[in-house]
């Protein structure tokens, strides 16, 4: 048997043509009325599917992409396979290429996960961290950062510092807890730990000429704490299994000293800066405390920029808040009448924590 009638379709118009197929070693000839003969060399053929016993056998060639053979004679289909066993299917040229295109689907996929990972898993960790790790974290990363440093704790100074956190909370039920912790240091910084934790440098209330610029900075690390900031770019920075190491106490404290520098774990990126200026934005107005301290504030570190004398071990407020010209600018004044955040006396006490 060499030769049988077939359908052909030339790929170009839906006429399906009845032809004779004829087969020799080296290729099938299509041919038929109106149809000058088509040689498809053996090796170019690719079967559409799998032959299959009493159905017909649909072909493909190289020679012409886009027309297509259908065979309905299973004892021909079997003479054509054994002289072109490509089409027995299993790995052919074919399918292997496609198989390249599945594996380069399968790396996109890995890259994408990457992705997931990276940008918007730390994200999700950091909110459905529980509060035991929360708490667990920031402690161990509060006192490694704070190695050496005094806490700055007088009983006036405490109590005024309580009541700065008291007149940030005045119509914010909704404000997440936060403890303030002032360490004797010369660098100008604040930063926020998880477990809400915000840590206050002596020399930033130095720096600051009102009792509103604190509170605004301290809003802003608020702001940190409510998005859940400093949790986020903690999985970014050293992954989730050193995550659980350090949330369940174990050895992961040590790692954290072998991390480049602490410092790029408060390192936010500029969306993250603004969703705190934002949040201090919100929790200030409904505080009534004006938020022109906080410009005020920013605009003086802005100047200091440059000035080394200011930059301790934990960089300062420009290192790890980036201050930029456009956050500045988006900070409003109230709308209304303001109310001070503390007392001449009560500001001055502050001043005093370290003494
Ligand atoms: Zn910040």
């Amino acid at each position: 048997m060499d030769q049988t009638p077939a359908r052909y379709f030339d790929g170009k118009s839906a006429l399906e043509r009845p032809v004779t197929i004829h087969l020799d070693l080296h290729a099938l000839t299509i041919s038929g009325k109106s149809i000058s003969p088509i040689r498809w060399p053996l090796a170019d053929l690719r079967a559409i599917d799998r032959p299959i016993p009493g159905m017909p056998f649909r072909l493909a060639s190289k020679t012409e992409p886009d027309a297509r053979l259908v065979i309905a004679n299973d004892a021909f289909a079997a003479e054509l396979v054994k002289l072109a066993p490509q089409l027995k299917g299993g790995f052919t040229v074919e399918r292997l290429k496609r198989s390249a295109v599945f594996a380069a689907i399968a790396l996109a996929s890995v890259g994408l996960l990457t992705y997931l990972t990276l940008v918007l898993a730390p994200r999700l960790i950091a909110s459905a961290m529980p509060d035991s790790w929360r708490n667990a974290l920031g402690i161990q990363i509060e006192s490694s950062f704070t190695e050496g440093m005094k806490v700055c704790n007088s009983p006036d100074g405490r109590a005024a510092l309580d009541e700065l956190a008291r007149r940030i909370r005045e119509n914010n039920p909704d404000l997440p807890a936060f403890t303030l912790t002032v360490y004797d240091t010369p660098a100008v910084n604040a930063f926020a730990l998880p477990g809400g934790r915000i840590a206050v440098f002596s020399n930033l209330i130095a720096t600051a000429d009102t009792p509103e610029e604190v509170a605004g900075v301290v809003a802003h690390e608020i702001g940190h704490v409510a998005n859940r900031h400093s949790e986020a770019q903690l999985v970014r920075a050293v992954g989730l299994q050193l995550l659980l190491s350090l949330a369940s106490g174990g050895s992961g404290g040590n790692h954290l000293g072998e991390l480049a520098s602490v410092l790029t774990i408060l390192q936010y990126s500029r969306d993250a800066e603004r969703e705190a200026d934002e949040y201090a934005q919100k929790t200030m107005t409904s505080a009534r405390i004006d938020p022109l301290g906080l410009k005020h504030f920013f605009e003086k570190i802005q100047k200091l920029d440059g000035d080394s004398s200011i930059l301790g071990d934990l960089g300062n407020m420009l290192s790890t808040h980036p201050v930029t010209q456009e956050r500045i600018d988006a900070i409003k004044p109230l709308d209304g009448p303001s109310r001070p955040v503390l007392t001449p006396e009560d500001w001055a006490t502050l001043r005093k924590i370290c003494d």
